[in-house]
């Protein structure tokens, strides 16, 4: 199945999602649906870290260096995917390709919600500018490497499919219950998700689904 496949419904009724969004959804639904429908934002160490990392990024401007002009907290949008937010940097080559470039913390490694929110930010590009983006990097902090990612279809088609969860999501503005797992232990959302006594098999829902049993 092809990314086109798999496109949202319309997006002219509906508020764009942030980009960054989808990374909170690959990571756990609950911690999408608890930003963007309760509200929450809290910060811990691996936040607060983040946005050090990101601090330099974030600075909008540009520079050139070896023919190549680096855009910094370049703003992105798609009107097809309902996205907007912005890229860390965008290399523009000089054969006038694009490039983007996003900041992470940590030390070289792969997670899929990285590359998930890399390959948005290459489809909010590609529709902005009309031409094709194929590949782009993560940069990692820590080690102060970085990862190239190709934008292949299936990459394409996962992203797109997490686009359309995660308007569903919103749409439905329901939390979904929390799930306990080792991901929780660095989630800044721990303290106000409560995992432990809030999961569907947390011992205070057993204790309840038994009070109802007759
Ligand atoms: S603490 Fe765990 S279940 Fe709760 S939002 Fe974070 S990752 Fe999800």
């Amino acid at each position: 199945m092809s990314a086109n496949d798999q496109l949202p419904p319309s997006t002219e009724e509906r508020e764009p999602l942030p980009l960054s969004l989808l990374n909170d959804l690959l990571y756990c639904e609950r911690r999408a649906a608890l930003k963007t429908v309760e509200g929450y934002r809290s910060a811990n160490e691996h936040t607060n870290r983040g946005d050090i990392v990101h601090e330099h990024a974030d600075l909008a401007g540009f520079e050139v260096a070896k023919g190549v002009t680096l855009l910094r907290a370049l703003p992105a949008w798609s009107r097809k995917f309902g996205l907007n937010g912005k890229c860390d940097i965008v290399e523009r080559r000089p054969d006038g390709s694009l490039f983007p470039v996003e900041f992470k913390l940590g030390k070289r490694r792969k997670w899929e919600n990285d590359d998930a929110q890399l390959c948005a930010q290459a489809l909010c590009l590609e529709e902005m500018f009309e031409i094709p983006v194929r590949h782009g990097a993560i940069f990692h902090a820590d080690s102060k490497r970085r990862r190239e990612v190709e934008f292949h279809e299936e990459l394409r088609a996962r992203t797109t499919e997490a686009i359309r969860r995660l308007h569903e999501l919103v749409r439905s503005s329901s939390v979904p219950p929390a799930e306990y797992r080792d991901a929780c232990q660095e989630c800044s959302l721990f303290e106000v998700c409560l995992p432990k006594a809030t999961g569907t098999e947390s011992r205070a829902t057993r204790l309840a689904r038994q009070l109802f049993e007759t």
